[in-house]
């Protein structure tokens, strides 16, 4: 419904009062066709994709160009906070909510125990204007539904929990992007992804009851909130979280152990990114499922070679939320929920709850890193030092993440009688390791400073004469940061490519050699050498993923999508789904490095 505009507010965005939702109708594309479906994920709604890719209609309902009898299409409104700062109403300004598809029967009890609510929601992203749609057009390019597609199928099969993707429908309808890197307007092709989980409510859905009056002028407690409040807690404790509702009769505790619960899971799922280089990239509270699933893919990015600084987002200069940032900004993002919460659950309960936080989350990092690192027989306090060295050499010697990962396990563990550092095990590891290190220009290349030199050198030369004025720079962990690189680039001008692979493979043996100590006791008190060094190899070969969606591979097939060829998705996404095994005539070419190319299509 086109309804007349408050003046007082921002052009194009309209508030919507008193509603947790709005009736919506999807927009329809022109001649819209697949790009590609997943079959494992359709198959979660008992649909065929052989038959679903086959159906003239298949490509109609699954972008909402036509609506299912029956469903009724609504979008969500939610809050949240953007990059610290609470942001008033956002909502689905894209996304579309088209209905729910109970459980086929059969359905592996493994998802079952994940979706308790027997039922899935289904969304199209892409699929035109919502009264939440601000200045925006609702719709999505090739580009940005190809990422989404592609890495929540992706993280599903690394074992990250995630949204999932149905199918991506590209179209002749068209949106002008205005795309930075190109510099000029383009005419994109819209395109829509069917997104499916159990539910797509968000810490940001419980924004919306969060201080009414000073943010939206209009949502006081007089409106009813706190009812309204209770009755979405009661919604999602009941349908997602049944055994809590079961086991709390009291419902203040019950509340207590909700928020528990999602603490928990947020701890578990920003480990599992850390333990596969994953960047999210715009943690903000609207982007932080309830659930605990990784959600909306925009920027993120799969690290190349280790850097805590990692930021995969374009637009976030002060790195809030960089790689290393990632589980302190989900320990920030739950205390907003918790004072969402507020009076559900009282702010010194949900204190109290937060305090096991950091434990929690060291305690899965530490547990997946062990894993990844195969020690799997005696939990020792120094495997915290082992781990910290590790990523310390990955990263003073440019090493490539998950090659370096997956490449442990073809470190061999010495056997008993033999002394750890026997033998020629330490260089061949060496050798082995050196293989995904950074060549000199390769490091000089990824340690450029992203500032502008000009605004770099004028901050240099305040930091040296008036340290006051530089005290006042909001920002100066960048321009520290900015600083540490082009110390580091100096010290790369001054040596040669052999001198550096000197220092690497001295770093690396060094590493190598505590390694093999530590794998030598694994086996100490141990009677079947060989069944601990199989389960080793079994443990460490799927944890470690061989391949995860880089950047280039994703820009691969964007690229042949946008000239017309699917078949480069799909064909990734086969990869893909087998993230641990050997595919004889699927692999990728082996990453060669070269920097960072430009994320091209993290915009929506
Ligand atoms: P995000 O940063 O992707 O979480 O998006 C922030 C807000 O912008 C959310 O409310 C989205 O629904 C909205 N939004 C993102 N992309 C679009 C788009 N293409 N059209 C309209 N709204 C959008
Ligand atoms: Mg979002
Ligand atoms: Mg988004």
């Amino acid at each position: 419904r086109k309804l007349p505009l408050d003046p007082s507010e921002e052009p194009g965005v309209r508030q919507v009062k008193g509603a947790c939702f709005s009736r919506v109708r999807p927009q329809p594309l022109t001649r819209p066709r697949f790009v590609a479906v997943s079959h494992e994920a359709l198959a979660l709604l008992g649909l065929d994709g052989e038959e679903v890719m086959n159906d003239p209609l298949g490509p109609e309902y699954l972008s909402g160009s036509r609506v299912m009898p029956g469903s009724e299409p609504a979008a969500h409104c939610y809050c949240g906070h953007q990059f610290g700062q609470f942001a008033g109403q956002l909502g689905d300004g894209a996304a579309c909510y088209l209905g729910e598809v109970k459980v086929p029967p059969g359905q592996d009890p493994e998802l079952m125990r994940e979706n308790p609510s027997g039922r899935w929601e289904i969304q199209v992203k892409g699929a035109g204007l919502t009264p939440y749609s601000r200045q925006a057009d609702g719709r999505k390019v090739l580009r940005s539904s190809i990422r989404e597609f592609l890495c929540s199928e992706v993280m599903f099969f690394l074992g990250v929990p995630t949204t999932r993707a149905g199918s991506i429908v590209t179209s002749d309808s068209r949106v002008v992007r205005d795309v930075y890197y190109s510099g000029h307007p383009r005419h994109e092709r819209c395109s829509v992804v069917l997104r499916i989980a159990p539910t797509f409510l968000r810490f940001g859905s419980f924004e919306i009851f969060k201080q009414p009056d000073e943010y939206t002028g209009r949502r006081g407690p007089s409106s009813g909130h706190d009812e309204i409040r209770g009755q979405m807690m009661d919604y999602v404790i009941e349908t997602f979280y049944p055994e809590i509702q079961q086991c709390y009769p009291d419902r203040l505790e019950r509340n207590v152990a909700f928020f528990r619960e999602v603490m928990i899971r947020t701890a578990r799922l920003v480990a599992q990114w850390q333990c596969v280089g994953f960047c999210h990239g715009v943690l903000n509270t609207d982007n932080m499922s309830i659930l605990g699933l990784t959600m909306d893919y925009g920027p993120y990015g799969f690290m190349d070679r280790f850097d805590p600084d990692f930021i995969c987002n374009a637009s976030d200069n002060s790195g809030r939320y960089s790689y290393q940032a990632q589980p302190a900004i989900c320990r920030w993002n739950l205390v907003k929920l918790a004072e969402a919460l507020v009076p559900e659950l009282p702010l010194d309960r949900a204190n109290t709850v937060m305090d096991e936080y950091l434990d929690l989350f060291n305690g899965f990092y530490r547990e997946n890193m062990r894993k990844k690192l195969g020690l799997l027989k005696k939990d020792e306090p120094e495997d915290e030092l082992l781990i910290t060295e590790l990523l310390q050499t990955m990263h003073n010697t440019g090493a490539d993440f998950t090659n370096t990962f997956r490449c442990l396990s073809q470190i061999s563990c010495p056997n008993e009688g033999e002394s750890e550092v026997d033998g020629d095990h330490v260089p061949k590891a060496t050798d082995l390791l050196l293989e995904h290190c950074a060549t000199l220009e390769e490091l000089k290349a990824a340690k450029q400073p992203t500032m502008d030199p000009r605004e770099l050198a004028m901050l240099l030369s305040m930091a040296q004469s008036n340290q006051a004025l530089f005290q006042m720079i909001s920002d100066r962990a960048t321009v520290a940061r900015q600083l540490d690189r082009l110390r580091q680039l100096k010290d790369l001008m001054e040596i040669s490519q052999e001198e550096l692979r000197t220092k690497q493979a001295k770093e690396w043996s060094c590493w190598i050699t505590s390694y093999m100590k530590r794998l030598a006791r694994e086996l100490e008190g141990q009677s079947d050498v060989q069944a601990v060094q199989e389960e080793r190899l079994r443990v460490m070969d799927s944890t470690n993923p061989r391949v995860v969606l880089r950047n280039y591979i994703a820009q691969n097939a964007i690229e042949a999508a946008e000239n017309g060829d699917f078949s480069e998705v799909q064909r990734v996404l086969k990869v893909l789904e087998k993230p641990f095994s050997p595919q004889p005539g699927l692999e990728f070419p082996a990453w060669v490095g070269g920097g960072e190319a430009a994320k091209q299509g993290e915009r929506d």
